[in-house]
């Protein structure tokens, strides 16, 4: 059978590359497709068309904008199984997993569908008159990961379109297809050049970032790009949202039932195979509970069943790309000198890139494992028995992103969260993402937010008009 073949969706048409590369599926590190890579050439033709189709768009109405972005939730919605599907290929992770990733898309395309940006009355007294309008900025960067990477874009994409400026949208090099997938739909529903989409090798983010054309970069992906991507931005003073990385940490008060409250952090580090910029990265334990919660675990870690995330049943996929695998294996080999493995440990012995559910007790806050940001399916448990004492070690990070505390007394639950310096802390749950909440890191955990009206406003720029009567 004839692979399929991907295309590159710029100024309305879908166009072949400069070149090809291949995508690997991680869960048997072979290549299944082919990827479109832009040269220089193409990325400047993507920002051209950007950069003309930027007037007509923005002079749409608000409401005709988000008539056509629900159309592309609708269209997203209608081929949600093929999209699951290639987003587990390219992906890993398990195919229940990849739908809900994809139904979360559509609803967060409605939800930007339904906001407004309205002008806000500052003054209006004594025949002075002062409003305060909200304008788009441009020509949007969308710069996305591997993690997640079509919900991350329709985070940009919604909030993007809808307030009225156009898009260049780059997806990581080792998952495009899904991105390439959305250009579809995208040619079908939008004017060309609202949205276009470039595919690299990790070679023309930066050129992307610094061009003079582009009015704004919304970037997610690690600390140590982000970094990368501030300093390009800095020559033209552009704005830029940076979603990056975390090293979330859960607070599991005295008051809880171990073995229920072992269970949700459980789900909290282990879904999507710890590739979740939020995942709980290490987790907190007071030291009367702490054998009952390391067993039940690595009980759980020790049940999952681990495998290709397209065969039914599998609950942790592979990890993502081989980078990324090697990266999680020498925190392992470290961790497993330092600590006590409880359940998993080491890679499995098959292809792909495969790390069962790891859990690991009795590490102290200096190995690398508690330190750095794993990003994978490997959990440090540690012991405190002092309240302000764990909150310090939690707030001890150059990150900031999120983090959970877990406690039956609710305000005293609430308490704590608010001493974590972070953008955000679920208390009782994990992950409650929502597209009408502001999400943002604080620390080096990002600048500026995504999702809700405050997401919302970053793409666009406060205009005060200021007027009095001759
Ligand atoms: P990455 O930083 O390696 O890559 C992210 C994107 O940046 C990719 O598209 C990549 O091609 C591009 N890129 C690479 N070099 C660039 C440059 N010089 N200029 C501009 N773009 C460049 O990140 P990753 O490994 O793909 O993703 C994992 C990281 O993303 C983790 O740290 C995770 O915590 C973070 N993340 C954060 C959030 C959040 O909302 N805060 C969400 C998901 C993932």
């Amino acid at each position: 059978m004839k692979a399929r073949e991907y295309r590159m969706l710029i100024d309305g048409d879908l166009i072949a590359g400069s070149s090809a590369f291949d995508v690997i599926n991680p869960a048997t590190a072979e290549p299944f497709a082919q990827c479109p890579k832009a040269d220089e050439a193409i990325l400047e033709r993507a920002i051209t068309a950007a950069k003309r189709a930027f007037p007509a768009w923005s002079a749409k109405s608000i409401e005709e904008r988000a008539r056509l972005v629900d159309k592309l939730a609708d269209a997203l919605e209608a081929r949600a199984p093929e999209f699951a599907g290639l987003l587990t290929s390219e992906q890993g992770k398990p195919l229940d997993q990849a739908m809900f990733e994809i139904m979360g898309s559509v609803f967060t395309l409605r939800a930007f569908a339904q906001m407004r940006i309205e002008a806000k009355s500052i003054r209006n007294a004594n025949g002075n008159l002062v409003i305060e309008h909200r304008t788009p900025l441009g020509v949007v960067a969308a710069i996305t990961p591997w993690n997640f990477p079509v919900i991350l874009l329709m985070n940009k994409l919604g909030p993007a379109l809808v307030t009225g400026n156009t898009m260049v949208a780059k997806p990581a090099p080792t998952t495009p297809l899904t991105t390439l997938l959305f250009g579809e739909i995208c040619k079908d529903i939008l004017p060309p050049g609202v949205v276009n989409i470039i595919c690299d090798q990790n070679d023309l983010g930066s050129k992307l970032t610094s061009h003079p054309d582009i009015a704004k970069v919304a970037f997610t992906g690690s600390t140590a790009t982000g970094k990368k991507v501030m300093a390009s931005a800095a020559g033209g003073v552009k704005r830029v949202t940076l979603e990056l990385g975390g090293n979330d940490a859960a607070i599991v008060l005295d008051d809880v039932d171990p073995i229920a409250a072992a269970g949700k952090v459980y789900d909290g580090a282990m879904a999507n195979a710890g590739q979740i910029c939020v995942a709980i990265k290490r987790a907190y334990v007071p030291e009367a509970m702490y054998d009952d919660v390391c067993n039940e675990l690595a009980r759980l870690a020790k049940a999952a069943v681990v495998d290709d995330g397209a065969n039914q049943g599998t609950q942790v996929g592979p990890i993502q790309n081989r980078m990324q695998f090697e990266k999680v294996k020498k925190l392992l080999d470290d961790a497993r000198q330092r600590g006590r493995v409880l359940a998993g440990g080491a890679p499995l012995d098959r292809p792909g890139y495969f790390i069962p559910p790891t859990i690991i007790r009795d590490l102290d806050d200096d190995a690398p494992l508690v330190r750095e940001e794993q990003f994978g399916p490997v959990l440090p448990v540690l012991k405190y028995s002092n309240i302000d004492d764990v909150i310090a070690r939690a707030n001890d990070s150059e990150y900031g992103l999120g983090g959970t505390v877990w406690g039956r007394d609710l305000d005293r639950a609430i308490e704590v969260a608010k001493r974590i310096d972070s953008g955000t802390v679920w208390v009782n749950q994990h992950l409650a993402i929502d597209p009408n909440i502001p999400f943002r890191g604080s620390k080096q955990s990002g600048i500026g937010g995504e999702l809700g009206e405050a997401g919302l406003h970053e793409y666009t720029q406060a205009h005060i008009v200021n007027a009095v009567p001759l």
